[in-house]
């Protein structure tokens, strides 16, 4: 049995659910004894467009026929064509590709404290982060994460990160006590429970950034890559970063992370001041190449009306506390124990998230509507019964 064997040989940092996947296609997954489930979860945001998409696998398997690593130590094209569409497609500058979220926020961390270093000198190292927010699972990116319960068995850990609210002042306050070189924020909270940014403090945030000269990075890892409505989420709030970093969905299944970097920061980094064996694979960049291609309006209005539809049905729901998030990136906080409503689903084949006490839901960003007020259906019971 493969869960026995997973159990047996790998480290016990998961705590599975009692399924083996097999396979799929879309929004719909197999397990091995034949029961099929609605993937509402996509990975965690990674599969934009589902399980084994034709279109994907051919971005793949066309680039694995052709090379699948080189090393930086050469060109290659899927690499420098992704690093130009991000750049067309959000008006940053230069990218730099790792593998992962918590690498593309490494980069950031290095790239505003070089750049605070050597324009306000190198005690200007502090990063500031919000509470209850999520930036990954290196000692450097738990330090940024703002939940007290990640950081307790790996002390020491990195120094020069603060937590604040989501509040103005205690942003000045922190800026006065520290000195600052940026501040990384995500647009919506994911693993703290889908909870957006507050628009009047994004504005406030936006624009004290500005006049101190301090570098406004956008931790897009989630919310990025047409999750939101928008291609990154800043653009719902009108921000302008000066650093954007996203992975998950990006290459639609494989690993990949990037650090976009604006006008101010894009030549920060120079020869050997950072770099990835794995990073700007050419397998991962073409089958991010082929994602956000399709990323266009059309699709993204759709993201957006796919994400109205299901709030629309969970407002003022028997059983449901509240409804929060943009686009396809949903929480829905049930007044029962929310461990009970995920399970009621996945025994009614409908296989979801969870983030803090709510239902969290990341379908692919071309799941069918059918297939969708379906798995909403079944979520509606789970949350009623
Ligand atoms: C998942 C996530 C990360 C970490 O990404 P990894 O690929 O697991 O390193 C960082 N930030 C946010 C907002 C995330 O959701």
């Amino acid at each position: 049995m493969i869960m026995d064997i997973d159990k047996e040989y790998v480290a016990g940092t998961y705590n599975r659910f009692p399924i083996e996947i097999v396979s799929g296609k879309g929004s719909i997954v197999k397990d091995v004894n034949g029961k099929e489930y609605i993937d509402m979860g996509s990975g965690i945001g990674v599969t934009a467009f589902g399980i084994a998409d034709d279109e994907w696998q051919k971005a793949v398997i066309d680039q694995i026929g052709k090379v699948q690593h080189m090393s930086n130590l050469y060109y290659t094209g899927p690499c420098a064509e992704l690093a130009k569409e991000l750049c067309t497609r959000t008006g940053m500058k230069k990218v730099f590709f790792g593998n992962s979220g918590a690498e593309a926020n490494e980069c950031a961390v290095k790239v505003a404290r070089k750049y605070a270093a050597e324009k306000k000198g190198p005690e200007y190292s502090t990063i500031i982060t919000l509470r209850n927010s999520f930036h990954g699972r290196t000692l450097t990116t738990l330090s940024a994460t703002g939940q007290d319960h990640y950081h307790e068995l790996y002390q020491p850990l990195t120094p020069g990160f603060v937590h604040i609210g989501m509040d103005i002042n205690e942003l000045k306050d922190a800026v006065a006590k520290n000195k600052v070189a940026g501040i990384l924020i995500e647009c919506i909270q994911g693993e703290g429970g889908v909870i957006p940014l507050d628009e009047k403090f994004a504005k406030e945030l936006n624009a004290f950034t500005k006049e101190n000269d301090i570098l406004l990075m956008i931790d897009e890892v989630q919310t990025g890559n047409g999750r939101t409505g928008k291609l990154y989420a800043y653009m719902n709030y009108g921000l302008e970063p000066d650093v954007v970093t996203t992975a998950k969905g990006l290459a639609g299944g494989l690993p990949i992370g990037a650090a976009l970097l604006g006008d101010k920061v894009k030549d920060v980094l120079g020869f050997g001041d950072h770099g990835s064996t794995f990073g700007g694979n050419p397998v991962s960049c073409a089958a991010a190449l082929s994602v956000i291609g399709r990323i266009d309006d059309a699709l993204l209005e759709e993201v957006v009306k796919k994400g109205d539809y299901v709030k629309d049905q969970f407002k003022g729901v028997e059983g449901v506390e509240s409804v929060t998030g943009m686009g396809l990136m949903i929480g829905i906080k049930p007044k029962k124990p929310v461990a009970e409503v995920l399970k009621y689903c996945m025994d009614h084949g409908v296989l979801c998230l969870t983030a803090k006490d709510k239902l969290r839901l990341l379908p692919a960003l071309n799941i069918p509507m059918d297939v969708l007020s379906k798995a909403v259906a079944v979520i509606k019971d789970a949350c009623a019964q």
